[in-house]
């Protein structure tokens, strides 16, 4: 292929170089690659906002990923500010030609992309997008299933019965020079820019693409996966049963069809537990993809509508960890201290928030999540 195009590729949710078509695209059809991150602390502040932890998880995310481009002869540039604002002058400063990006699900970031794609398109950028955050395209899913959105995990599988089977995943390459001043001008900024003081607590979980994939590995050779913490295989260990890498798949650090590939080495019956729970996140992004204010009760036309109770006492009880209930107190604060539940926790803690208890609306309990899961 012909490398006549200067590209500049923008991470947003896939922070890795493994298993990215967009960026194998971007770097072999351009004879300069330039990697790009986008930081909006307005608008984060204002949508988006996230723990101190989720935060230093996500800088390392960014920081192992630049350390990967180093090794490729280049760096990460992070932008400040609008996306639309700050994508349009860089690319008229590096005379850009084409951009490449990894296609996101959700209705409110494809939404961005339409704006950012009508933009560039006037500057005369190609634009060239690749899926990669899932294993299907959320709209052949839907197509498949005579437009409609599947509502249980039976329609699901039965609309991808007769599409192709996830691939293999696609090579890694890369290349590209840095600019002299990339630090100061491109650096990865601080915590303190996202208006955090850096944890105190060591991090449980390290962010960046080699950790996840160091994870992964070691969860494959982990004879107790997927048992009951080991108990039942008279092995005694303090480690979790099920994989703990949603947060690397949350932000792209593992690609999921290296993930569904991996899994593949795995017992028959694991392979096909994890693989099933790999399915619930490929069922939850189809509905995302189409419904509008998918994380909110009114305006979402699959949500049923609930008069709940409004008490700000037992709310603040809830997030707190100050219920009086040992089991909903405990898992409360651990998600608060380090950023991760179990799953099967996540479910108790959500349905003593909601029907199970406190009859408080479920998007208080999304919002937590949303802060406190990294
Ligand atoms: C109230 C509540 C909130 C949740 N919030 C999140 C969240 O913010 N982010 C998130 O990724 N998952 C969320 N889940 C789904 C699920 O609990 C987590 O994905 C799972 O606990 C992560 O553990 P693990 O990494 O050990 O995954 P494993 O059990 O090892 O599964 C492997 C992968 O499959 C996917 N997966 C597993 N279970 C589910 C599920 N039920 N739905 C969708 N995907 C699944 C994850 O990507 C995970 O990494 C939530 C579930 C509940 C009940």
């Amino acid at each position: 292929m012909e490398k006549t195009h200067r590209t500049v590729h923008w991470f947003r949710k896939g922070l890795r170089l493994h298993d990215n078509e967009a960026l194998y695209h971007a770097v072999t059809t351009s004879q300069v690659v330039f990697p790009i991150y986008i930081l909006d602390v307005d608008w984060q502040t204002e949508k988006e906002k996230f723990s101190a932890l989720k935060t230093r998880f996500l800088i390392e995310c960014l920081r192992d990923l630049d350390e990967g481009l180093k090794k490729c002869g280049t760096r990460l540039y992070v932008l400040t500010g609008d996306a639309t604002t700050v994508i349009k002058k860089f690319c008229k400063e590096n005379e850009i030609t084409q951009m490449t990006w990894m296609k996101d699900a959700e209705i409110f970031y494809r939404e961005r992309d339409e704006e950012i794609t009508k933009v560039v398109h006037r500057m005369e950028i190609k634009t060239k997008s690749f899926l990669g955050h899932t294993l299907y395209d959320q709209d052949e899913v839907i197509a498949k299933n005579g437009g409609k959105i599947p509502m249980d995990l039976s329609e699901f599988y039965a609309a991808i019965a007769d599409m192709e089977q996830p691939g293999a995943p696609c090579p890694t390459s890369c290349i590209a020079p840095a600019v002299d001043n990339h630090e100061s001008t491109y650096g990865i900024p601080k915590i303190s820019v996202w208006g955090h003081q850096a944890p105190r607590s060591l991090p449980i979980y390290r962010g960046g693409e080699r950790q996840a994939l160091k994870a992964l590995q070691a969860k494959i050779n982990d004879p107790t996966l997927f048992t009951l913490n080991g108990f039942n295989q008279g092995v005694k260990t303090k480690l979790p049963h099920t994989t703990y890498l949603s947060a690397y798949q949350n932000y792209g650090c593992i690609s999921t069809r290296h993930f569904w590939k991996a899994a593949e080495k795995l017992p028959e019956s694991k392979t096909i537990m994890l693989r099933g729970q790999i399915m619930y996140r490929e069922f939850f992004y189809v509905a995302a993809s189409q419904v509008n204010n998918f994380t909110k009760m009114a305006g979402n036309r699959i949500c049923r509508q609930i008069e709940w109770y409004k008490n700000e006492e037992h709310l603040s009880a809830w997030q707190e960890g100050r219920t009086g209930y040992p089991y909903i107190d405990a898992v409360m604060r651990q998600l608060v201290t380090e950023g991760f539940i179990h799953h099967l926790n996540r479910w108790a803690v959500a349905s003593f928030l909601t029907n199970g208890q406190l009859w408080l609306n479920w998007e208080h309990g999304q919002e937590s999540m949303f802060y406190d899961l990294i």
